[in-house]
């Protein structure tokens, strides 16, 4: 196989309303806020977000054809859940996560002091060394569905590789380093 056919990437983007309620999730976070996100799982915005992006990477279709909302079984589904069966699957098939950088679009609340948190969060449920995971927040400036804060929005780009081309560059850079 080429070595450009050893390496993949992928975006996600998700969408979730506000609703009553008391807290949200946000990338296997809890954040106490006077509202919810409304949606069939636990609406984990950037969970979702990651979990399209890999299997998008992987060719592995999207989150709807894997956890259909019309699933009586994933009402109410903890995202972490989703994305470590996503991982598995993956992982599976020899790929390994390179790096995730993701972006959360929220008005309110205020995402900044989470950062750290979600970053950790989201490198536990993948597996990953957390320096792989990057969160950065925006707001919507006041305008459209964010600025309004109507609902909050996650996009994720996803590079992944097979486990084999860390192998043929080991051979490669022992190769170089000791001839
Ligand atoms: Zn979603």
């Amino acid at each position: 196989m080429n070595i450009i056919d050893q390496l993949r990437i992928g975006i996600g983007h998700d969408t979730h309303c506000f609703g009553l309620g008391s807290f949200l999730m946000i990338g296997g976070v809890r954040i106490e806020y006077s509202r919810c996100l409304l949606g069939h799982s636990d609406a984990d915005v950037l969970l979702h977000a990651i979990s399209d992006a890999l299997l998008g990477a992987a060719g592995l279709g999207d989150i709807g054809e894997m956890f259909a909302d019309t699933d009586p079984a994933n009402r109410n589904i903890d995202s972490a859940k989703i994305l470590k069966s996503i991982c598995e699957k993956i992982y599976a098939e020899n790929w390994m996560i390179v790096n995730l950088d993701t972006i959360i679009f929220a008005e309110k609340p205020k995402i900044s002091p989470y950062k750290e948190q979600i970053k950790n969060r989201i490198a536990e449920i993948t597996g990953i060394d957390s320096f792989r995971v990057n969160v950065k927040a925006k707001t919507g400036e006041k305008v459209g569905i964010i600025g309004r804060e109507e609902a909050i929005s996650a996009e994720c780009a996803a590079l992944i590789c097979k486990k084999k081309l860390l192998y043929i560059s080991g051979i490669f850079v022992t190769a170089l380093y000791f001839r």
